[in-house]
C-alpha cells in the first residue's frame, strides 16, 4: 500500500450510516432509541451522582463520566481523554474506562509527520467531530489490533476546546459497531465533549494560580511559600537519609547599589543574582527567595562536603564577575553564605536558624565568604 493510501485510510471518516438488517454480524444490528437511551441515563445518572457527592477532583469527574458511559452502552470498548499544550510533542490518554482500557493506558502518539494528519492531531488542529472506520485490514496498526482484540469497527474523535490559552485536549471514542456515533448521533458525544473541555479548563486554571502563587514576580525564583510546600512535602516523605542542606544567600552592601543607582538597577541586580545561583545548583534544587536580597537554597540529599564545594561555588560566581544592570557602570557584587545540614527528624525552622546564625558569622566575618554551621 502507498502511503498515500495509507494517509488516506488514517482520514477516511465513515460512510453512511449502515441499513440495518443488512449480512453483517450481531454486532452491527444496533437498537438505535435503545442504545441512544442508555447513553443519555448513562450521563444524567453520574452528573446527578457528582453533584451530590460535590466533587472536584477533575480526574474523578472526566473519568466517571468516561466509566458511565462504557457501563450502559458495553459497545463503546473504550473512551479515553487528553487535555494539555496545544504544542506537546505527544498525545497520552490521561483519563480512560472501557473494556480496552490497556490499549488507552500504552498508548503514545508522537507528533510526526504522519501522526500529525491521523485523528488525533487533526483533531488538535481543529478539525471537528469526525467518526473514522476501524477494521482488521486497517493499515494503522493499533486499530487493527483494536479491531481483532475488541471487535472495535469505528472509532469518534472530537477536539476540546479551552478558555486557557495554549491548552487544548481531544476525546476519543470506540465502538463494536460500524458507524456507531453517526447511527447514535453525536450530539450527546459533543455535549460529553464540552463538559469535558469546562471542567479540564477550569482544573488548568486553577493550577495556574497556584504555580504563580510559588513564585516571586521580580526574580522568577520560588518565593517563601514555595520552601513552606516543599518542606511540608518532606516531612510526609519519609526520608533515612539527610534531608540535604539549607543554604542562605545574602547579598553583600546591597543598599548601597539601590542608593547610588536607584531601585531599577537594584532590581535588576537581584534578578541577575537570582540567574546566577540558579546556574550553580541542580535542576532538582529549591533556590527561593527567601526576602529582599536574600536567597534561600534547599539543596536536597546534598553532604556536608557538597555543601562546602557548593557555598564555594555560590561565592565565586559572584566574585569573578561584577554585574552590570543596564546604563550602569560594571559593579562589584559579593555574596555570604550561611548553611546547615538539615536532618530527616530535625525541625526545618531549627536548621534555618542554624543557617541564619551561620550566615550572621560570615557577615561578622568581613563578607564574601561562607560559613558551615556547627563546623
Ligand atoms: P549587608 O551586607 O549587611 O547585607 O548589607 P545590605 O545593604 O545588603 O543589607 P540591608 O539589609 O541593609 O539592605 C538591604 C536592602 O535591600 C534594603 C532594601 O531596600 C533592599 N531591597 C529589598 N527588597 C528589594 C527589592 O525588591 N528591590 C530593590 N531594588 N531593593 C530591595
Ligand atoms: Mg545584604
Ligand atoms: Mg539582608
Amino acid at each position: 500500500m502507498s502511503w498515500k493510501n495509507f494517509l488516506n485510510l488514517l482520514q477516511r471518516p465513515s460512510s453512511a450510516p449502515l441499513a440495518r438488517g443488512s449480512d453483517e454480524t450481531a454486532a452491527q444490528c444496533l437498537d438505535v432509541p435503545a442504545e441512544q437511551l442508555a447513553l443519555s441515563e448513562s450521563v444524567l445518572q453520574t452528573a446527578v451522582r457528582l453533584m451530590a457527592q460535590d466533587s472536584t477532583d477533575t480526574a474523578a469527574i472526566v473519568t466517571a463520566y468516561c466509566e458511565s458511559l462504557t457501563r450502559f452502552a458495553p459497545r463503546i470498548k473504550l473512551a479515553w481523554v487528553w487535555f494539555g499544550d496545544r504544542d506537546t510533542q505527544a498525545i497520552r490518554p490521561q483519563y480512560m474506562a472501557g473494556a480496552a482500557r490497556a490499549y488507552a493506558e500504552s498508548l503514545v502518539i508522537e507528533r510526526s509527520f504522519l501522526t500529525r494528519l491521523g485523528p488525533a492531531f487533526r483533531s488538535l488542529n481543529g478539525i471537528g467531530p469526525q467518526e473514522y472506520e476501524v477494521s482488521a485490514r486497517s493499515s494503522f496498526g493499533p486499530w487493527r489490533e483494536m479491531a481483532r482484540q475488541h471487535a472495535t469497527r469505528s472509532v469518534l474523535a472530537l477536539p476540546l476546546g479551552s478558555t486557557e490559552p495554549g491548552k487544548c485536549g481531544l476525546a476519543v471514542f470506540y465502538a463494536d459497531t460500524e458507524n456507531y456515533f453517526s447511527q447514535t448521533g453525536i450530539r450527546l458525544f459533543e455535549a460529553l465533549a464540552q463538559l469535558f473541555s469546562m471542567t479540564l479548563s477550569k482544573a488548568a486554571r486553577i493550577e495556574g494560580l497556584e504555580r504563580e502563587a510559588l513564585v516571586d514576580a521580580l526574580t522568577g525564583l520560588g518565593n517563601r511559600r514555595a520552601v513552606d510546600l516543599a518542606v511540608r512535602r518532606s516531612d510526609t516523605a519519609a526520608a533515612s537519609a539527610p534531608l540535604g542542606i539549607v543554604l542562605l544567600a545574602d547579598l553583600d552592601h546591597f543598599k548601597r547599589i539601590n542608593d547610588t543607582h536607584g531601585h531599577p538597577a537594584g532590581d535588576a541586580v537581584l534578578r541577575e543574582a537570582a540567574a546566577r545561583l540558579r546556574a550553580c545548583v541542580r535542576g532538582s534544587d529549591l533556590v527561593a527567595r527567601w526576602g529582599g536580597e536574600e536567597f534561600l537554597l534547599l539543596l536536597r540529599g546534598a553532604r556536608p562536603d557538597d555543601a562546602r564545594r557548593i557555598a564555594e561555588k555560590v561565592c565565586q560566581a559572584f566574585r569573578d564577575r561584577p554585574v552590570q544592570p543596564e546604563g550602569v557602570r560594571p559593579l562589584k557584587l559579593t555574596v555570604s553564605i550561611g548553611l546547615a545540614a538539615w536532618q530527616p527528624e530535625a525541625d526545618f525552622d531549627a536548621a534555618l536558624a542554624r543557617a541564619d546564625a551561620a550566615l550572621y558569622a560570615a557577615k561578622q566575618g568581613g563578607r564574601d565568604g561562607w560559613r558551615l554551621a556547627d563546623d
